[in-house]
């Protein structure tokens, strides 16, 4: 039987929806509307079609975000000169650092940026501040991506008290802010990364499997307990027509795309895993709206929370 899909652009236009009264009251309150500053350092193909989509997203919900370029041979004091800039202004709630920053501003940059943005501010969750307010179950600004599947979950009314989750990844911005975020919710967490053992046994295990490695279909029919709720979180852009062609049937829509644009977004979960699954989420259309969504939930909550002081 074919799971159940679980539609992030449905839940990602509710998350919206929901956020119109609340940019119209604060506007009314303080005589502006929320803002958001991105910073963009160099021209990243992938980071070029997420900013644009976060700008217009939040253009259309009536929050003013503004676009912040550095050069891709910048220097990341430019970046912290930016973040500490946006960090003073009154009129903007929220900034944010597109990630990947260019290779050449050093290892140590995205940690260097983190650390600048100040915490009331910091609507990706990634400061010390707001995982350490994460680790500890208070309220604060949570990673955008993880939120977002709980919100998922929530509007799909799928229990996560009591059931067995596995977490698929350790990353800190999806496997770890995801694995609090379900254990806050009395689920009994298990996170696995390259050196677990006997990956597809551990998997078995959850009554919610969330994938989140970065490795196109890796995630087959034998990681999944039949009637599990599955949470593709990976995006991965395949141009491998071989391989593309291995995971689909000779009539799929998705070979029909691929011909068309030489390319295919795909997620870590395997196709035939929708036979054994209860619930799944697609890629596209899945996670990765409510990933936009909860960074406008988080920017009016930013600047809600400011308004208040
Ligand atoms: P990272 O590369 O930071 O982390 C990947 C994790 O997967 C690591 O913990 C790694 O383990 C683990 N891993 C990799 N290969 C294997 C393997 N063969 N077996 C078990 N574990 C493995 O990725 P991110 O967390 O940043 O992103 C994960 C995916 O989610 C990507 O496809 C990314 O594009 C996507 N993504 C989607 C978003 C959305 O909006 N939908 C937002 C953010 C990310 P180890 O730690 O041991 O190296």
């Amino acid at each position: 039987m074919a799971a159940r899909l679980l539609d992030g652009n449905a839940v990602g236009a509710a998350i919206r929806d929901e956020l119109t009264p609340r940019v119209a009251a604060f506007r009314l309150r303080t005589g502006r509307p929320p803002g958001l500053g991105i910073i963009l350092a160099g021209h990243d193909p992938a980071s070029e079609i997420y900013v644009r989509n976060k700008l217009k997203s939040a253009g259309d919900s009536g929050i003013l975000a503004e676009l912040i370029r550095v050069p891709a041979d910048g220097d990341v004091n430019d970046v912290l000169a930016m973040v500490v800039a946006l960090n003073r202004r009154d009129d903007i709630d929220g900034v944010l650092v597109q990630s990947p920053l260019p290779a050449g501003m050093g290892d140590d940059a995205e940690t260097r940026v983190v650390d600048t943005i100040s915490p009331e501010k910091d609507v990706d969750g990634f400061t010390p501040v707001s995982v350490g307010r994460l680790v500890q179950n208070r309220p604060g600004l949570v990673a955008c991506t993880p939120a977002g599947v709980i919100e998922m979950l929530d509007r799909a009314e799928i229990a996560i008290s009591g059931a067995r989750a596995v977490i698929l990844g350790r990353s800190d911005i999806v496997g770890k802010p995801m694995a609090l975020l379900l254990l806050h919710r009395h689920a009994t967490v298990t996170i696995c990364h390259s050196r677990t053992r006997d990956l597809p046994a551990v998997a078995r295990t959850a009554d919610i499997l969330v994938a989140a490695i970065g490795r196109p279909a890796f995630v087959t029919p034998d990681f999944v307990k039949p009637g599990a709720v599955v949470v593709d979180v990976g995006i991965n852009v395949v141009s491998d027509e071989a391989l593309v062609r291995s995971w689909f049937p000779p009539d799929s829509p998705r070979l029909a795309a691929f011909a068309r644009r030489g390319s295919l977004t795909v997620g870590d979960v395997h196709p035939a895993v929708a036979e054994v699954a209860g619930a799944l989420t697609p890629v596209p259309g899945g996670v990765g709206p409510l990933t936009i969504a909860m960074l406008l939930a988080n920017t009016v909550r930013a600047a809600e929370a400011r308004a208040a002081r």
